[in-house]
């Protein structure tokens, strides 16, 4: 009864969370297993493919931010329930933002639900596996179920900084189970305090809380010294960090051995002094950071890129829409030309920087002349690649109140008539590298072609060369020679 498949959906927090949670579970002896390579692979159940993988326990981490995540979600609840009547011992779980959002609710509609763990106590999964196991009932630790206690005894020793708020936390651990020896990501803050109408994240992650700098520079050391090299940092607004905001008894840290740091420790450390301070760390290559909000995206920010070699060449800013009657309706609180400036701006100071972008297409209200403003916002730009979604209501958020006026065949429509240009502007923009040579670091092989090697650009896009000598871990010169959708064939120069 040890083996468990964490599936995960949504964004970085999320993966983040699951490696969290991955590691905490392996050192309590449960065995993980990984999407894909599960025992389970070609398990049929009532002639259906097993989609627990053939494991014990499967740990679904959800996401809300758009309905077609909670339909994954719900399509494999029921499929899991239909291989539970079959297997009536499989403990089923969820994670993440739909357990913030839905709550006790999830319980009553799928009665085979065992658990459901909130964001911020992931630690406390070893333990409520363990209770249902035992009990058989259904256990939840999060918001609306604090009545669950967890027994101190059996709990892996493991070092902590966490900071928790209402619904939210990040914990940084030793144990966090990384997919990659060369690269982590790392939360900084969580939450949002924007008032765009459309989103959910401020009901199912809370309010901005970010993690002290000095815990945040130890982490990263602690990550350099384990042999990390490239570092991700996350948030929901990443560069809205404020490593001050939060001193006010909300945060709490645990269980740590106090190093030497060398920020002292209460300051307000905005975003752009807290990548300066994590460039000077000795054997960190590189820092990337996502996902930025453009209300936060100041010239102080862009002068800290331009001057930060060890600073990823990505810089993603959600433009959302073209058209200002619509960024008004979004509550985005910058007009196109707002948005325009800032591009401009960044990339006189820091020329090979790659811009991508989140759009929303069919918002309440959507003209035929806003969708036009969004096309020649594209044109016009040039984004590096472009995410392009077609608007959903979220139950509970302003926008909720407003008519979800265009026809989910028109939102099809004008979804695709944007990729079509994006995918364009990004392979013409792509064949632009052919010939020319950059650096890029490797991050690991092709298991079933060993020389093959895959590898990043600073513009963190994908890079696949072959070579009979082992690259990983090392930063090389490669020669684009071409280029499959988004990803680059190289040759090592
Ligand atoms: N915090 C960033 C910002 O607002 O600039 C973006 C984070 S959000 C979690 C990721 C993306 O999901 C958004 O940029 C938006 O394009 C998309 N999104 C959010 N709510 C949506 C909705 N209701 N329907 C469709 N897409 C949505």
């Amino acid at each position: 009864m040890n083996k468990v498949f964490i599936f995960t959906l949504g964004c970085q927090m999320n993966t983040y969370d699951s490696q969290v949670a991955a590691g905490i579970l392996e050192k309590a002896g449960f065995e993980i297993i990984v999407e894909g390579e599960g025992p389970g692979d070609g398990l049929l159940i009532s002639g259906r493919p097993s989609i627990s993988q053939g494991a014990d326990i499967v740990l679904m981490n959800t996401c809300s931010v758009r309905d077609h995540a909670e339909e994954r979600v719900w399509g494999r609840l029921g499929l899991l329930g239909a291989e539970k009547k079959e297997r009536p011992e499989l403990i089923i779980g969820l994670m993440g933002c739909m357990v913030e959002e839905h709550r006790e609710k999830l319980f009553k509609r799928f009665p085979y639900l065992d658990l459901m763990v909130g964001t911020r106590h992931i630690k406390e999964l070893p333990e409520m596996i363990r209770q249902v196991h035992e009990s058989r009932r259904q256990v939840a630790l999060a918001p609306g179920r604090e009545d669950y206690r967890v027994r101190a005894q059996g709990q892996p020793a493991t070092r902590f900084a966490r900071i928790k708020q209402d619904g939210i936390s990040i914990e940084y651990s030793e144990t966090t189970k990384r997919d990659s020896g060369f690269h982590a990501w790392l939360p900084i803050m969580t939450g949002c305090n924007k008032e765009c109408t459309f989103c959910i994240v401020p009901m199912t992650r809370g309010s901005e809380v970010s993690m002290p700098a000095r815990e945040v520079y130890r982490e990263a050391e602690r990550l350099v010294a384990d042999g990390v090299k490239w570092i991700t940092l996350l948030g929901q607004n990443v560069n809205s960090y404020n490593g001050g905001s939060t001193d006010n008894g909300q945060r709490t840290t645990s269980g740590r051995t106090v190093d030497p740091c060398p920020l002292p420790a209460v300051q307000d450390t905005l975003f752009p002094e807290l990548l300066e301070m994590l460039c000077k760390i000795e054997g960190l290559e590189r820092l990337s950071f996502t996902t930025s909000h453009p209300q936060d995206a100041t010239e102080e920010l862009f002068q800290v890129i331009a001057q930060n070699p060890k600073i990823g060449r990505r810089f993603h800013l959600p433009l959302q829409s073209g058209s200002d009657r619509i960024l008004k309706r979004m509550k985005r609180h910058h007009t196109y030309a707002d948005y325009k400036a800032m591009i401009d701006r960044l990339r006189t100071l820091v020329p090979e920087i790659s811009i991508t972008t989140d759009i929303i297409v069919g918002f309440s209200g959507e003209t035929e002349e806003d969708q036009i403003a969004t096309r020649s916002a594209l044109e016009e730009i040039r984004f590096d690649s472009a995410f392009i979604y077609k608007y959903s209501v979220r139950p509970g958020t302003p926008a909720a109140q407003l008519l979800d006026d265009v026809s989910s065949d028109l939102k099809a429509l004008r979804n695709q008539e944007l990729i079509m240009i994006q995918r364009k502007i990004t392979e013409d923009k792509g064949r632009l590298l052919i010939g020319q040579v950059r650096r890029v670091f490797v991050e690991g092989r092709n298991a079933d072609k060993p020389k093959e090697q895959i590898a990043r650009m600073d513009q963190d896009r994908r890079v696949i060369f072959e070579a009979d000598q082992d690259c990983v871990g090392q930063f090389v010169s490669v020669e684009f020679i071409g280029l499959h959708h988004e990803t680059f064939r190289a040759k090592l120069h």
